[in-house]
């Protein structure tokens, strides 16, 4: 039993807990001088306000002073395809000098280039290759990450990444959620027979991936130059009869219907959503199905594209905010950088923001357990930020506040803070 105490703000994202005063903090679920007791099994057996301590732990329990910091729950990134190999620099080069995105993939870069170059590498290479991005997504107070297959595009390279995925979450310390992409775009094998690569979707990756427990969800990319409407239903209804959970990457470049439609089939997420309608909104709010924003790709491709984050969250709509942490279209891991583009870019209040990486993060991925919160029985996973208040996460563009950070109880990770930054945040 561990308690960590001295926290300036506590921010346990169960507001049935801790019930809010300050409309601008509704549903954080924040508690001043705050105080986490960890149980012997890694999660939290108590949270609130140090003062009120129960008196049985104020002795023989060992003591974690965090030195006044402000305590958000682990972050949550609800959407990375960080499994890859190949560099995609020249891409980036040739679309900030004005080359469209279809003249770099016909010169063989873009998605292709990525799917070449992870088929050609080992499972250990892909392995070498991921593991420092978790490193850094951890070191930006991240301890849950989804990560989708996707660059095989094949039965064998597929499975190849969703066990690069399971041996890096039994490394740890993160905890990683698998989700099979199968479906992200067509194979140039399958170019005269698209019906062809959603039967060996269907009929072989998915049944294989089930067989051998790889992925918690299934995903489809639905958009022009990747499925339509019609193939990405019958994979996802592949998916629901093994018994996945589902997800969608839709409404990204054009309008499809996906988003919607997933939602009928009890998605638990449709991501990207820029070209998203009212009754499609209206559709993910009465399925429950979580809306997951990913602002840093939409900006990486230039910016034209803005997320409706006011028209979902007004619906009621549960929305995540999410690195998309690809070679393409976001090479990156600052998910807290996320939580500014969605306040000073998409509308979202900062408190929207900060339950946008955490607790509604996790029901992004299916994790209904008090992962993203501190609440009573959560893991007890801490992203230890050196700031003056939480609102100073979204607010300083670009700064990661994270200096130390905690899964079940245990310290993963520190760094020293930048001296004499916290007095120049007031
Ligand atoms: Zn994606």
């Amino acid at each position: 039993v561990r308690l960590f105490h001295n926290i300036t703000e506590l921010l346990t994202l169960a507001p049935e807990e801790h019930p809010a005063d300050d409309p601008a903090e509704a549903g954080l679920g924040v508690v001043r001088g705050g105080a986490v007791l960890c149980g012997e099994d890694g999660r939290v057996q108590w949270s609130g306000p140090e003062g009120r301590l129960p008196g049985e732990h104020a002795t023989g329990t060992e003591r974690v002073d965090l030195g006044g910091a402000v305590v958000l729950p682990g972050l949550v990134d609800a959407h990375t395809h960080l499994v890859f190999a190949g560099d995609r620099t020249r891409d980036f080069a040739d679309r900030c000098a004005g080359e469209s995105y279809e003249a770099i993939a016909a010169r063989g870069g873009g998605i292709r280039l990525t799917v070449r170059a992870t088929r050609a590498a080992s499972l250990d290479a892909l392995a070498a290759l991921a593991r420092p991005r978790l490193l850094s997504l951890l070191a930006h107070g991240v301890t849950t990450v989804e990560v989708k297959s996707g660059y095989g595009l094949s039965v064998a390279d597929e499975l190849k990444m969703l066990e690069v995925v399971a041996r890096l979450g039994r490394e740890g310390p993160w905890r990683l959620v698998p989700t099979v992409l199968g479906a992200h775009i067509v194979p140039d094998a399958f170019k005269a027979d698209r019906a062809g690569y959603v039967r060996l979707v269907t009929e072989e990756l998915l049944p294989e991936v089930a067989r051998r427990g790889l992925a918690r969800h299934v995903d489809v990319f639905c958009d022009a130059g990747a499925f339509t409407l019609d193939e990405a239903l019958r994979v996802l209804e592949g998916g629901r009869a093994l018994g996945f959970g589902l997800k969608v990457h839709a409404e990204q470049l054009t309008r499809t219907g996906a988003a919607a439609a997933a939602a009928g089939l009890g998605a638990v997420s449709a991501d990207h959503l820029e070209h998203l309608s009212e009754a499609d909104a209206d559709a993910l709010a009465a399925a429950g199905t979580v809306g997951v924003l990913l602002p840093g790709a939409a900006l990486f491709l230039g910016g034209h594209d803005r997320a409706p984050a006011r028209r979902l969250l007004d619906r009621g709509v549960a929305v995540a905010l999410a690195t998309d942490c690809n070679p393409g279209t976001c090479p990156s891991t600052h998910l807290p950088l996320m939580t500014t583009l969605g306040c000073a870019w998409l509308g979202m209040a900062p408190r929207e923001a900060v339950a946008a990486v955490t607790r509604s993060a996790a029901w992004a991925v299916g994790a209904r357990d008090g992962t993203g919160t501190l609440g009573l029985g959560a893991p007890c996973d801490l992203a230890v930020c050196d700031v003056e208040s939480w609102r100073h996460v979204p607010y300083l563009l670009g700064h990661n506040p994270v200096t130390s950070v905690w899964v079940s109880g245990r310290k993963v990770l520190s760094r020293p803070p930048l001296a004499g930054l916290r007095a120049a945040q007031s």
